[in-house]
């Protein structure tokens, strides 16, 4: 289906789904893409590939593409079709005059993680020297933002610590709230050829994942954890250590912080947090936990693998330290075949929070409110620059439901389906003067926006995207932008006709200025990138080849810091009404909200989601395989079929997210994260029922 002729020539790009950044050459004949072939040379995939990055293309040339700019008066009024002069100039109108009436914290943006770095950075550009305040944030809000503050906390910088070569030489792998089979699967296959080579697997996960059992793959031991409880499971693994003297005090004495150290090991040793004492809370046998916990401290090299299932928690950012705290403890950092790391999900949440477009932090994770940091911005800019925070997601909709938040830029992302507590979302759009969204398709959000602004894909653009190992590729121009320009100039078109001072000719020009106000990336070039095919940050004067492995000899901070990392329930309960915890995932063959992935010719791939229940929960139901149930939770309710199976516990529902249909994010609590607001996807309280479908 896909090949539509003999190739004429090729280039060489990196996948735009998820964070494993495969290099592939898109062979082209003229301006048509012919297929896209796995490139051998490419540092994160030697070749090898997954079925969307090779085959879901063809949303890039799907007619559902809207490629001339729209703009309208009201969002319940038809759209306009205009020049892109015109809608440029009606939306920097709009941002003028609303800022002159309501103040200029009054405006913001939101990024997106499948936009290249550079457009990243233009983004926070255009909204601190532009819109002159900190409003800009990232869609790694509702994923991977807790990644940002645990590992920062406990040493230094919010990034995995190891390349993905490293898993060949790790003698135990914990996975942990991930489903790389499915969410990573070109790393997955790596991580599974060092299984079969004899490497020991621990999986804690509600779910009996792939990876428990899958073809000369078995875990050692499945850790089957209540949705809520990772930390409670990671401090009783963290007493297990501590209590039977498996610490390794050599790396704690010359590495860490000494102190918290000493407060850590007294905290997690206390009785009440043994795996007996958690064991009512996590549901998951005590004698299991010490097993696996003597494993990971004394099986040689081991590595922590761990995705959205640790984050999207109210103790996100909690569990991503209690993660940090047994690595340090076991003195399983700094070297290869150990680390802690975070898979990342989109093809660039890792650039995107690296580009500063987090509310409170520059380039590199450097807080707004350190002064040289600031200046330094501002003397190149040309402007003040706050050093207040700006509005975090979440922190919009509520002030636009306020009336103090009245224009939103948003990038490449569908927050209406995205984001969590869809009737939230919907009132703070409906509140707004001015939302601008940029995207492929006119998306669900794009019913509120009063200018659309067509978007570009990845094969139209140049460009870096930076995957879950720190590696930055190059995004190669394939075929010239359908809707005349990368997205990266419309942000460009944009901040011009506010006023700003911005003439970038190409995205190496903001690629260089990351590198002259960045000191993880001041080595980093584009000509670096062609000789090198890719580099890894940090990357500067200490390290000019790049970093492969981080926090050798000593941690980004100096000495790692243990944090304490209390337990705390969620507040989400389960009760009469809503008596199963609904948590969620992907599938392999969809991404996100099925955008790209539905629009593409290969309809074997559009599986709709289904509900998995345990047989004892649906036969007190009455509900049988491939019935329709309504899902119902305290936020709303959807429908879908069901699939009875035992990889689910009694009492868990599990399900994906891909289908808009089904929107499970109708369902999905307002709770989040208590550092970060990343929204506590993976646990709502639910009730089950039959129903005669949607
Ligand atoms: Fe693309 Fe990820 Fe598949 Fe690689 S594993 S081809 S990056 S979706």
């Amino acid at each position: 289906v896909i090949e539509i002729g003999t190739p004429e020539h090729s280039v060489v790009t990196t996948c735009a789904y998820c964070g494993v950044g495969c290099s592939f050459k898109a062979e082209m004949r003229g301006e048509e893409l012919v297929r896209m072939v796995p490139y051998k040379d490419g540092k994160a995939n030697r070749g090898h590939s997954c079925v969307k990055g090779r085959f879901a293309t063809g949303y890039a040339t799907h007619p559902d593409r809207v490629l001339e700019p729209m703009i309208r008066e009201k969002h319940d009024q038809p759209w306009q079709v205009v020049s892109w002069e015109e809608a440029i100039g009606y939306a920097a109108s709009k941002i003028k005059d609303i800022q002159a009436r309501y103040g200029q914290g009054s405006v913001g943006a939101i990024s997106s993680s499948r936009c290249t770095n550079e457009e990243v950075y233009l983004m926070q550009k255009i909204v601190r020297a532009g819109f002159r305040n900190n409003n800009i944030d990232t869609c790694a809000r509702v994923c991977h933002s807790p990644t940002g503050y645990g590992l920062s906390t406990t040493y230094g910088t919010s990034a995995g610590t190891q390349d993905f070569d490293s898993v060949e030489e790790s003698d135990v792998i914990l996975v942990i709230g991930a489903n790389p089979t499915d969410g990573h699967p070109v790393f997955a296959s790596r991580m599974k050829k060092r299984l079969r080579q004899g490497a020991r697997l621990i999986v804690i996960d509600p779910r009996r994942i792939d990876l428990v059992k899958t073809p000369h793959v078995e875990a050692d031991y499945h850790l089957p954890l209540r949705p809520g409880t990772n930390v409670a499971m990671l401090t009783a693994l963290a007493h297990v250590i501590v209590t039977e003297g498996l610490v390794d005090e050599t790396f704690v004495r010359e590495r860490c912080e000494w102190d918290a150290f000493q407060d850590w090991a007294a905290f997690v040793a206390d009785e009440n947090r043994s795996p007996e004492a958690m064991e009512q809370t996590t549901g998951v046998p005590a004698d299991l936990v010490r097993q696996a916990a003597r494993l990971y401290a004394t099986g040689g090299n081991a590595a922590i693998y761990y995705g959205l299932g640790v984050t999207e928690h109210s103790q996100g950012s909690t569990s991503v330290m209690a993660i940090a705290n047994l690595a340090m403890a076991t003195g399983n950092i700094g070297r290869r075949g150990v680390g802690v790391n975070p898979l990342r999900g989109q093809n660039n949440v890792q650039g995107s929070c690296d580009m500063g477009s987090f509310p409170h932090e520059f380039t590199g994770y450097r807080h707004v409110s350190r002064d040289e940091v600031r200046e330094t911005f501002e003397s190149l800019w040309g402007v003040s620059i706050s050093s207040e925070p700006g509005l975090r997601i979440p922190n919009m909709f509520d002030s636009a439901i306020d009336g103090t938040f009245k224009g939103l830029y948003v990038q490449g992302e569908d927050i209406l389906q995205s984001d969590p507590d869809t009737k939230h979302v919907s009132a703070g759009l409906e509140n707004l003067e001015l939302l601008i969204v940029q995207d492929l398709f006119l998306n669900e959000t794009a019913n509120y926006a009063t200018v659309f602004l067509p978007g570009s894909t990845f094969l139209e653009k140049d460009g870096t995207f930076t995957n879950a190992e720190r590696r930055i590729n190059r995004v190669r121009r394939v075929m010239a932008p359908k809707n005349g320009y990368a997205d990266w100039e419309v942000t460009q078109l944009l901040a011009r006709a506010i006023g700003m001072e911005m003439d970038y000719k190409h995205p190496s020009e903001i690629m260089d200025e990351v590198a002259q106000t960045t000191p993880t990336f001041a080595g980093v070039s584009y000509a670096l990138l062609e000789e090198k095919g890719s580099v890894q940050w940090p990357c500067n004067e200490t390290h000019p080849e790049g970093s492969p492995i981080m926090h050798v000899g000593e941690f980004m901070r100096g000495k790692g810091n243990f944090v304490i990392t209390e337990y705390v329930a969620t507040d989400e309960k389960v009760g009469p009404r809503f008596p199963l915890l609904l948590t969620t995932g992907r599938i392999l063959s969809q991404y996100n909200v099925g955008a790209q992935t539905r629009r593409t010719q290969n309809t074997v791939w559009h599986e709709e989601d289904r509900l998995e229940m345990h047989p004892h929960d649906a036969e007190q139901r009455g509900v049988r395989d491939g019935d329709w149930v309504k899902l119902a939770s305290r936020a709303g309710e959807t429908s879908l079929r069901a699939k009875i199976t035992t990889r689910v516990a009694p009492g868990v529902v599990y399900t994906t997210f891909h289908h808009p249909l089904t929107q499970v994010n109708v369902i999905t609590t307002d709770f989040s994260d208590w550092a970060t607001n990343c929204p506590e996807y993976k646990v709502t309280a639910v009730q089950v029922s039959p129903s005669n479908g949607p």
